[in-house]
């Protein structure tokens, strides 16, 4: 018997280009760390010291790659549990630190503010700081307690080298483009590729262990729906978050918890 042969095969690719995001899980504070691996490669969120180094291990053992390969460390936001091995990372690459340029204004209020209160709370308001508290207290789980204060901006500012603005590329990698995500905190950023649909959201999402994603507390909720609104309007068949296992769904963001 004859076997009609479609033109068309039914086994197209899901998205216009493979992905190639690896995850390395930071086995102390339990923040994933992201290697984009291209012709050169991105780090995103080195985690700890100790995990920059596990990285660097990995890329030479499993990717055949050198450090000098890393072009670009990006921070999704400047909670430390994200950013500690940051410099170490830098002074190993040699590949510049980029965050969110919301940070920059965060940075002068919090001087501003420690000029006018010290002893005050890393420049967040002590309705914020509770606030914040609270959200964090209805997380199942690990207590991330790294993530409960504010980011401490005056300092974690000064380990970046590039200000990255909402909408743009990412330097030598355009088709990673930035969204500033500002609720989990002001400076939070998304990267986003509109040709794989591989969303790396750092805080704003975390996934919990039947693979729902649950939007992460913050101290701006009106902030968070408004973020929520625009990743919700992309295409995503791959969501990387923080914390948590990534979700590799045809419709990664259908089920979005609060
Ligand atoms: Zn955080």
């Amino acid at each position: 018997m004859d076997i009609a042969i479609e033109n068309e095969s039914p086994f197209q690719p899901v998205a216009q280009r493979p992905r190639h995001v690896h995850v390395i899980t930071d086995r102390f504070s339990m923040a994933n760390t992201y290697l984009i691996n291209e012709e050169r490669l991105i780090v995103v969120d080195p985690g700890s010291v100790l995990n920059a180094q596990l990285l660097l291990s990995y890329l030479l053992r499993f990717l055949h790659r050198k450090p000098q390969d890393i072009d670009l460390i990006v921070l999704t936001h400047l909670h430390p549990d994200h950013t500690a091995g940051a410099d170490a990372l830098r002074k190993s690459t040699g590949a510049p630190v980029a965050a969110c340029n919301a940070a920059q204004h965060s940075a002068r209020a919090a001087a501003a503010g420690s000029r006018a209160d010290r002893g005050g709370i890393g420049g967040a308001g002590v309705s914020q700081f509770v606030g914040h508290m609270f959200s964090q207290a209805r997380l199942p789980g690990v207590l991330h307690h790294l993530d409960l204060f504010a980011p401490a901006y005056e300092r974690q500012s000064q380990l970046v080298d590039i200000w990255l603005e909402d909408v743009s590329g990412l330097p030598n990698h355009l088709d990673w483009r930035v969204i500033a995500s500002p609720g989990h905190t002001p400076e939070s950023l998304c990267l986003y590729n509109p040709f794989s649909y591989e969303l790396l959201c750092g805080d704003t999402l975390i996934t919990l262990d039947g693979g729902t994603a649950l939007v992460r507390g913050g101290a701006n909720r009106r902030q968070l729906q408004h973020t929520m609104q625009t990743l919700e309007s992309l295409k995503v068949y791959y969501l990387y978050p923080g914390n948590g296992r990534p979700i590799l769904s045809m419709r990664a963001l259908a089920r979005v918890e609060w």
